[in-house]
């Protein structure tokens, strides 16, 4: 089997190769000159890592579930942020945690949450570990005597599909491509698919509340969710499979977005789409950015709900490959089941020309679609989308920084919020980077606001790299804040959101998040100063 990469992005086998990195080098020489490091990082081997020792033994009947190889502890240790890459890059896997565990059963997973509590250890719950926040790095400030990284992956089975209600029970650990393999006889799908899709599992886009490729309507994972099950220290919540429910505060709602903090999620009923048989794509071009925002604004709250919509500023799609620099893009897209497109996409056209957009010739036709087929800007824009991260590691090699954020914010504060943000980030990455490529892209438009994602390439200094990268983060993170955003659209809050979170969520909010986390996990050994500071 394709080994995946322990310390960047997907497969070993796909990363970058030394030639493709000199002609990286090549073409970001041409915008940053001699900035760029003289000499690519080299990986580290794994047989060269100096890992902590583990500092914990388990008993004879759990040794079955636990690993402790070099490879399993340092896969384990970090995300797959630009930090997380960095800090691998470098071989520093200072935190690794002891054991990784991989349960197969709710009896397995209560076993080790005993064993953790009796030893004073942390306990992790993993999905697929690309969190983007720290939300599965063993950081913590308490005294824990030792982390253990739960691995969700044995927990991988569809367990039934219901054709008569469209759902599916799926347990949390199935990885996106496997899920969507399993429900194509049936001819559903979740219809969930975040660019990390190949290498993040159900359960982590609950814990996480993660957001899908499409712009409007169905694209959440909350939309999804029609009931879950989790397993907590102190006993397991089942709750009801309904369409909806008026019964009080809704319990899924506490636990998408739990973030490993108060149980592991073990499977969820989930809502199903039929397979999409019509399609239809456009490329509408703005030369001027605020102008492609207002047709958005005007199709999110048109009613057509296209599948994809997504404003693209000049510069990001030069960078993709789809635009010349001066055009900036609108990218449409309607989906269905059921009905050809035309109507939709002819209205949405129109409004587009309202708002001064051009629309590429020959687009805009309903066609019958096989699965996955995709021509045009948007097939190239989807194909550079999922290549991306890989680029990410590469450019990281180069000793670039390179990283994304993202927030929303609702419309009538959307053009002064994005000049406070393009401001802030470009003062200080001229201070600590002397300059960089800053673009934006909508990921998300809703009737009331857009949800905004912002990439920064910068020529970096190989060994400062995170510390140049912490002071843009702060100032982007104190920008979205003050201005009004959120410190996180649909990238989860984790460790690394937390200062900003703190400060962005009531505080008699944390207090009674709080009380449920001591309820259902009194010594506070889940994921420890995620969402919460540690107690
Ligand atoms: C290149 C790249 C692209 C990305 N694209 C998107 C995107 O399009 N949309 C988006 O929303 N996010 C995106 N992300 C962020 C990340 O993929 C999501 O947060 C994803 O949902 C994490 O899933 P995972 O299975 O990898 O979870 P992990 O990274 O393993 O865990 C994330 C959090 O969930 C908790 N957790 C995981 N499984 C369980 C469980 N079974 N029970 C309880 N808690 C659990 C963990 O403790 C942790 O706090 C991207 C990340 C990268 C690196």
């Amino acid at each position: 089997m394709a080994q995946r990469n322990f310390w960047g992005w997907g497969l070993e086998a796909a990363a970058f190769s030394d030639q493709q990195l000199e002609e990286l080098r090549a073409l970001f020489a041409m915008r940053f000159g001699d900035a760029l490091a003289a000499r690519a990082i080299s990986p580290p081997r794994l047989q060269d890592l100096a890992l902590p020792a583990s500092r914990l033994q388990p008993p004879a009947s759990l040794e079955g579930l636990l690993s402790r190889t070099p490879y399993e502890r340092a896969a384990h240790t970090y995300g797959k942020a630009f930090r997380d890459i960095v800090r691998g890059l470098q071989g520093d896997f200072s935190v690794a945690p002891d054991w990784v565990a991989y349960p197969e059963s709710e009896y397995d997973l209560v076993a080790l949450m005993d064993w953790a509590a009796g030893a004073g250890a942390a306990v992790i719950p993993y999905g697929g570990g690309t969190t983007v926040t720290g939300g599965i790095e063993p950081r913590f400030e308490g005294g824990w005597k030792a982390a253990i990284s739960v691995d969700m992956s044995r927990f991988n089975r569809v367990l039934e599909v219901d054709p008569i209600s469209r759902a599916a029970h799926v347990q949390a650990g199935v990885y996106g491509p496997a899920l969507e393999e399993a429900l194509k006889p049936h001819g559903y799908s979740l219809r969930h698919y975040p660019q990390s899709f190949e290498f993040s599992t159900l359960g982590g886009w609950i814990a996480t509340r993660s957001g899908g490729h499409f712009a409007t309507r169905y694209t959440h994972i909350d939309d999804f969710v029609e009931s879950l099950q989790l397993l907590t220290p102190q006993g397991k919540i089942e709750t009801r499979r309904l369409p909806g429910s008026g019964a009080g505060p809704s319990p899924d709602k506490l636990f998408i977005g739990s973030e490993g903090i108060l149980g592991f999620i073990t499977s969820a009923w989930m809502r199903l789409q039929d397979r999409p048989q019509f399609r239809a794509s456009a490329t509408v071009r703005f030369t001027d950015f605020l102008a492609a925002a207002e047709a958005a604004r005007l199709l999110a709250q048109s009613g057509l709900y296209p599948s994809n919509c997504r404003v693209i500023d000049a510069q990001e799609a030069l960078n993709n490959g789809i635009g010349d620099g001066r055009s900036n893009l609108l990218l449409l897209g309607f989906e269905s089941a059921d009905h050809e497109l035309d109507a939709w996409m002819r209205r949405a056209l129109e409004i587009c020309r309202e708002c001064g957009g051009q629309v590429a010739e020959g687009s805009g036709k309903t066609v019958r679609t096989l699965q996955g087929e995709r021509k045009g800007a948007a097939g190239t824009w989807r194909d550079t989308f999922l290549r991306a991260p890989y680029l990410r590691d590469a450019l990281t090699r180069l000793g670039m920084v390179v990283e994304t954020f993202e927030t929303a914010i609702t419309w009538e504060r959307f053009p002064s919020f994005h000049d406070a943000v393009v401001r802030a980030v470009q003062k200080a990455a001229a201070e600590v980077c002397g300059g960089c490529l800053l673009t934006c892209r909508f990921t998300h438009v809703y009737p009331d606001g857009p949800a905004p994602y912002y990439t920064v390439i910068a020529p970096g200094q190989p060994g400062s790299q995170i510390s140049q990268w912490d002071e843009i983060k702060a100032a982007a993170s104190e920008a979205l804040i003050t201005h009004g955003g959120t410190i996180t659209h649909h990238h989860s809050v984790g460790r690394d959101h937390r200062p900003w979170y703190d400060r962005q969520r009531p505080d008699l909010y944390a207090e009674s998040l709080r009380a449920v986390k001591t309820t259902l996990d009194p010594a506070g050994m889940l994921n420890p100063g995620v969402l919460l500071p540690e107690q």
